[in-house]
Order: C-alpha cells, then sequence, then structure tokens
C-alpha cells in the first residue's frame, strides 16, 4: 500500500491512506551508489503527502542517510552517485539539483551528529541558515525560532560549542528553520541524546509539524519514529520493505520481525 496523499486532518492514526493530492516529495526507483561499487540504494519508491510525518527505520547501513543526502543534493559531496531514478518536489524533478538549489525550493536537511558550527555563536549558527532569504524573511523566522526554543533568546551571543548535546540539536533545528522550509529533513535526530532529551526533541518535531511543515525522519530509534510518524516505512539493505499506518506498523510486530533478521521483507506485501 502506498500512501499516496493525506491530508493533515486525516492523520489521527492515517488509518485512511486514501490518494486526495499529489505527494509534496516523491521518490521513484532510486538507485545510488558509491565510488560505483557499493549500491546503497536499490530503487527505492516512497511518497510525503504534504503535512505529514514520514518516518524511515532501518538498521545500520539500510540506506537511511543515503535517501537523505540523496533528496538534500549532498550524495555528491560523499562520493555517492545517483544510478537510477527520480525525485519530484511538488511534481518538479530535483533529481542531482545543487544543495544550495534544493534549500531555495523549500527543502533543508538537519545532517546526523548536529553539524553545528561550534566556534561561532548561536546568531551567527542562525543567520547561516538563512542566506537564501531576505532580511524580512529572516526576521519573521528568527520569531518562529524563538517562539519555540525561547532559551536561545538568551545565548545569542555564546559560543554553540559551549551547548548542551540537547540544545546543539534544537539549534541544528532551528538553523533549518531559519529558511522556513516546506520539507524538513532530520537525520538521526535522537541520535547520542539522553531519552528526556530526545523526547523534547519529538515534542518540538510535533510542533514544527503542526505549524506546517512536512517532515520526513530517519531513525535508528524505531519507538521515537513510530510514535512521531503518521506514516512510516522500513528500509533493509537499500530498498522499502513495508510503508504503512505508522500505528498499524508498531502494532504488528512486523517491524520487529525485520529487525531481527526473521522476515526478510519478501513475502507479506513488499515493495
Ligand atoms: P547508519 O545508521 O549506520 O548511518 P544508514 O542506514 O544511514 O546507516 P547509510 O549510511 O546510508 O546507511 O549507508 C548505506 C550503505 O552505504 C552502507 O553500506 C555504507 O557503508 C555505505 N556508505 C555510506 N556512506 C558512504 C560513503 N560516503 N562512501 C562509501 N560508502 C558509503
Amino acid at each position: 500500500m502506498t500512501p499516496t496523499s493525506l491530508r493533515p486532518d486525516q492523520f489521527s492514526g492515517a488509518s485512511t491512506l486514501t490518494s486526495l493530492s499529489p505527494p509534496l516529495l516523491s521518490i521513484a526507483d532510486l538507485e545510488v551508489s558509491y565510488g560505483g561499487t557499493t549500491r546503497a540504494l536499490r530503487g527505492v519508491d516512497l511518497e510525503v503527502p504534504r503535512g505529514a510525518i514520514v518516518a524511515v527505520v532501518g538498521a545500520n547501513g539500510a540506506g537511511k542517510t543515503t535517501l537523505m543526502r540523496s533528496i538534500s543534493g549532498t550524495l555528491g559531496l560523499e562520493g555517492g552517485r545517483i544510478v537510477r531514478g527520480r525525485i519530484d518536489l511538488d511534481g518538479r524533478d530535483i533529481t542531482r539539483l545543487d544543495p544550495a538549489d534544493v534549500v531555495r525550493l523549500g527543502i533543508v536537511q538537519v545532517p546526523e551528529g548536529r553539524r553545528i558550527f561550534s566556534r561561532l555563536t548561536v546568531a551567527e549558527n542562525l543567520r547561516m541558515g538563512a542566506f537564501t532569504t531576505t532580511r524580512a524573511a529572516e526576521r519573521a523566522a528568527l520569531r518562529r525560532v524563538l517562539d519555540l526554543f525561547p532559551w536561545i533568546a538568551e545565548r545569542m551571543g555564546e559560543r554553540a560549542a559551549l551547548l548542551s548535546g540537547g540544545q546543539q540539536q534544537m539549534l541544528a533545528i532551528s538553523r533549518a528553520l531559519m529558511s522556513q522550509p516546506q520539507l524538513l529533513l532530520l537525520d538521526e535526530p535522537s541520535l547520542g541524546l539522553a531519552p528526556i532529551i530526545a523526547e523534547q526533541v519529538a515534542d518540538v518535531i510535533r510542533r514544527i509539524n503542526r505549524a506546517g511543515t512536512t517532515v520526513l525522519l530517519v531513525e535508528q530509534n524505531t519507538a521515537m519514529a513510530l510514535d512521531l510518524g503518521n506514516i512510516a516505512a522500513v528500509l533493509h539493505l537499500g530498498r522499502v520493505v513495508r510503508v504503512g499506518d505508522a500505528d498499524e506498523l508498531a502494532a504488528s510486530g512486523e517491524i520487529e520481525r525485520l529487525f531481527m533478521g526473521i522476515d526478510d521483507g519478501a513475502t507479506s506485501g513488499a515493495k
């Protein structure tokens, strides 16, 4: 079952996976290799409805980060290459665009490991995220960030290195929000955070989504991902082997079976 298009108001449990409008992001038959040898993605199909939180889960090396890099245009910086397939944003082909052009079109990635500029101040980090916008838009984005994270106002002049791990993750997310993206890509936002801090990050992601930003997140923390996502997809050895309502997947126990290697997705409706 492909979750083609859902209205945000259909997301209470996202049990109605019906097609009503075109997806915001559409990935078709995406194949990616590194150095011409490693096939990291082997024909990925995935659709992200406007207004949704889509969570992609998968074990180490499943291809989650590669999927994010493919969308954000940063694959080439890591020695990777799209061999086949297509990525569309709102019906427009964005396959192989430069990272800056992808940002201008409204997709921003928060990379794994919260790569903030630790020697720069909090304010400078935020300004870096607004490189594609006008001054007026930057001010509006900053208001939105401070509304989400009031503590940032107190720390603007401090070096980012002095923030805690959780605060650095919030800053990385804030920097991404400075360009007012329509689609936020989050790579392992809970990685390395204490459970209570990870829960705060999850709460922030929900609020960002409720304010209108579509979210695609990849996570090894399956519990958090299924809890946050309206729709969940399981990536296994470079293929999406399950996609559906996150609550139903959580209840079915299928994910555990996939992670434990009992089921390789070749049966029962794998794509
Ligand atoms: P993890 O959670 O460990 O980051 P992942 O699901 O994000 O895993 P990827 O990092 O996308 O998976 O890796 C998918 C495959 O591509 C793996 O076999 C990995 O070794 C390989 N790979 C990833 N990045 C590179 C790179 N820059 N150069 C070569 N191979 C890479």
